[in-house]
């Protein structure tokens, strides 16, 4: 009797004895190579990423981490439920295509799936009308992204919220997200003069807004997921965490109140440098440009005579922007360190993830 999985095949399929065989289905990639992962975590958010195989640990990874929890597990575990399908329709179909030659065999129909009986006085014939393979769907997966490279183990991989962990070494990739977010931040920026030569002056001074708008956002982001993670790790209740955040509300949008949360919350004692002046003057810029949609209101008129009066700018100019994304980076990179002393990169990629320009 034919088996229902037949040696080699697509699937190079081996029989292993009593019902067992084994398949090997190849996960499809993306354009770019990459390879969808899932955490086994249901309760992780948001539970999804990529990986480039071939970067990073490569041959004999017995265990995978989770960028954003850091679950361990066997790399196979973090199939995605796409995948999943992906491989239990490929399976199906070769059931299906076996499955045809099982009834031929049974029946005794040749290869053309036919079988005249008798011949006679009555002659019958018998034919399989085989069904079409059914198709099977390729994964879909989401364009959103960004990409990180781990400093560690050089893993090339893709996240879809704030990274922490290296998919493939675990370890600490934080500051490389924040810096790659940055970068982003500071292409735009790059562009400005072009775009407003392009474009005109009020595409530039809403471009510079919103670079402005990005940098604040950047350092609100990863204040709240190192606070998250740091209340964690102190052994805080989950509950607890995310009512303090909710208590935090914007506070870091603004240095000052960053620096009473710090001191409060971790005794954290943000230091008064240009680092973190630099980001205060900055922060401070925003509030009356993008407020009220940019139109001047006469808050900001008056605002802006007393800047004159002592001999200052209200408006935020490129090279202040350039100089907070320096900021950032290094700002990030402090309360990372007093926070997370054990889990900081190693000297060679602190310079690495180090700025393009100096702040004086
Ligand atoms: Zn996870
Ligand atoms: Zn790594």
């Amino acid at each position: 009797m034919r088996k229902l999985f037949q040696p080699g095949g697509n699937l190079g399929v081996q029989d292993l004895g009593g019902d067992r065989y084994r398949m090997n289905i190849s996960v499809p990639r993306d354009l770019d190579g990459r390879m969808a992962r899932e955490c086994p975590d249901a309760d992780c958010s948001p539970g999804y990423f990529k990986v480039t195989p071939g970067t990073g640990i490569t041959g004999g990874q017995v265990q995978a981490y989770c960028p954003y929890c850091r679950h361990a597990a066997e790399p196979n575990d973090f199939a995605t439920e796409e995948q999943r399908r992906y491989a239990k329709d490929l399976v199906m179909r070769e059931v299906q295509r076996n499955l045809n030659g099982v009834i031929k065999d049974a029946l005794g129909l040749g290869a053309n799936g036919r079988r005249k009986f008798g011949g006679g006085f009555v002659s019958m014939e018998m034919s399989l009308k085989e069904s079409p393979l059914p198709h099977v769907r390729r994964p879909f997966e989401d364009d959103v992204r960004r990409d990180v490279i781990c400093p560690h183990c050089t893993l090339d991989q893709t996240v879809f919220g704030l990274a922490v962990w290296c998919a493939d070494c675990g370890k600490d990739i934080f500051l490389s997200h924040i810096n790659a977010e940055i970068a982003v931040t500071r292409q735009m920026l790059g562009d400005v003069q072009r775009r407003g030569e392009l474009l005109g002056k009020r595409v530039a001074a809403k471009d510079l807004e919103n670079c402005l708008e990005d940098g604040v956002s950047i350092f609100e982001a990863a204040m709240r997921a190192l606070v998250r993670r740091a209340l964690k790790e102190r052994g805080t209740p989950a509950e607890d965490v995310e009512r303090q955040l909710t208590k935090l509300g914007n506070a870091f949008q603004n240095i000052g109140r960053t620096r009473l949360q710090m001191a409060d919350l971790f005794a954290v004692a943000i230091p008064e440098n240009c680092i973190w002046g630099v980001l205060a003057a900055a922060f401070e810029k925003r509030h009356p440009i993008t407020h009220n949609l940019g139109v001047v209101d006469r808050k900001y008129l008056e605002r802006a005579q007393a800047a004159e009066r002592h001999g200052r700018e209200v408006r935020i100019v490129a090279t202040e922007i350039e100089q907070m994304l320096t900021a950032l980076s290094e700002a990030i990179g402090f309360v990372h360190g007093a926070l997370f002393p054990a889990s900081q990169p190693e000297p060679v990629h602190m310079q690495a993830a180090g700025s393009s320009s100096s702040i004086e």
